[in-house]
């Protein structure tokens, strides 16, 4: 038997409707503050993300599903979405027409790590951007609809964290001072850090081993290294989110992992994943778009891990269960072909309607309509063809009424079995 490829999976009718729900609140969200949709490829050359995540990431050094195409052109399945949204932006020339963009995009996103809890290599994320506004209410603003999307999926046990981790000219200072540091811990560093110590030594602080978290714990704060400009810009925000009443904490020590980011970080945690405790993550990234070779343009954006949100949220899945409205049990040809009629004319009307197609004993049909929760059955075999009534059954009442078998039967059905009818 062919099995899925570890590390990615399906997602079932049954667990499909609670994505669908998720997806729906998220883009009544998103579009309220604003934003458009924008899809995106599932892949790009590997250069895009080299190049914007940066070579000496996790991502782009292990993580990454690259190859060669038949032309031996190199191809990267995204991991990310952020690096195609600015990459569209800019092969478009939007900021020609308006600079200022705000988008959000849903998706798979591909990442070759061990797969486990909350962990997977295809997993989908919802990500949102705004390019082209620096200013420090729109880094509120990002948080607070995050945190607004939380409180609707009925998602509790979670804090925004948010860092700054300042800009060009406030990082050599930080840098030269956390290389001291890194020199000074080199016997307590994994293998990884040692060489991240020399191409990276920002990436080591987002190490997931125990032993080079405690020996960064008391790395020096890149807050206490920012320059005015930033300082103020941070300031900003967090005066901003009280004012919106959106409760944080400032994690000096959360850097996420991508290169591109500058300013305001933050990341969603929860208790409820274990050691997957983001569910969402984002910052600003006010260089990428020069650096993919776009206009000078600030921007700033999030990722929300859909998998962890689909595994943590409060709403129940039952709830969104799409059951018929009606099941028609047939017996014998001729009614069956009047079903079958009906079903279809149901289904125009926007009625889910379902029959036995194969026209078995009623007992099975019943059975049938039994399982599949409709809230009616309509009964119509010989005896009811001869006295020119169907018979209408309430599953939940149990009250049944006769439906004339005319002309106007769906139109009769359908004023007895409207969700008002029940
Ligand atoms: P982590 O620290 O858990 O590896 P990350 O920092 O690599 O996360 P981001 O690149 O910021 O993650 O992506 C944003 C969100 O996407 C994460 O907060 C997480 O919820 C989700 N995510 C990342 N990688 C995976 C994965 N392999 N499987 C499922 N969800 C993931
Ligand atoms: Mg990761």
């Amino acid at each position: 038997m062919i099995q899925l490829i570890r590390g990615f999976k399906d997602i079932l009718p049954g667990e499909v409707e609670l994505w669908q729900e998720i997806e729906r609140i998220s883009r009544e969200l998103f579009e309220t503050f604003g934003f458009k949709e924008i899809r995106i490829p599932i892949m790009e050359n590997t250069e895009l993300f080299a190049r914007s995540i940066g070579e000496h990431t996790d991502i782009v050094e292990k993580e990454m599903y690259t190859f060669p195409d038949r032309k031996g052109d190199l191809i990267t399945l995204r991991p990310e979405a952020t690096a195609s949204v600015v990459r569209s932006y800019i092969q478009h020339k939007m900021y020609a027409v308006d600079p200022v963009r705000k988008f959000y995009t849903i998706g798979p996103m591909f990442r070759r790590e061990r797969p486990q809890k909350g962990r997977y290599r295809q997993f989908y994320q919802i990500n949102a951007e705004v390019i082209g506004v620096d200013a420090p209410y729109v880094d509120a603003q990002l948080i607070f609809i995050l945190a607004t999307l939380l409180d609707r999926l009925k998602i509790s046990d979670v804090a925004v964290h948010i860092n700054s981790l300042g800009c060009p000219e406030c990082r050599p200072a930080f840098r030269k001072a956390l290389t001291a540091l890194l020199e000074d811990k080199k016997e307590d560093l994994c293998a990884d850090c040692l060489r991240r110590s020399s191409t990276n030594p920002l990436r080591v602080l987002d190490c997931k081993v125990p032993a080079c978290r405690e020996a960064m714990a008391d790395a020096p704060p890149l807050l206490d290294y920012l320059c005015d400009g930033c300082a103020n810009h941070f300031a900003s925000v967090q005066r901003t989110l009280n004012g919106l009443g959106v409760p944080f904490v400032i994690d000096k020590q959360l850097v996420r992992g991508l290169d591109y980011y500058t300013r305001t970080t933050f990341e969603i945690q929860t208790g409820a994943l274990g050691a997957q405790s983001a569910v969402a993550g984002g910052g600003r990234y006010d260089g990428l778009i020069k650096m993919l070779d776009g206009p000078d343009m600030p921007a700033i954006g999030f990722a929300i891990g859909f998998d962890r949100l689909v595994e943590i949220v409060g709403l129940k899945q039952v709830d969104f269960e799409k059951t018929p409205r009606l099941f028609i049990a047939a017996l014998g040809e001729d009614c069956a072909e009047k079903a079958f009629d009906w079903v279809c004319r149901l289904g125009l009307a926007g009625i889910h309607a379902e029959m036995d197609m194969a026209v078995r004993s009623l007992k099975s049909q019943m059975k049938q309509a039994d399982r599949s929760r409709a809230a009616f059955v309509l009964i119509i075999g010989e005896s009811e063809l001869a006295s020119g009534n169907a018979i209408l059954r309430n599953m939940r009442t149990k009250a049944q009424s006769p439906i004339a078998i005319d002309a106007n039967t769906v139109k009769n059905v359908i004023a007895h079995i409207r969700p008002h009818a029940t």
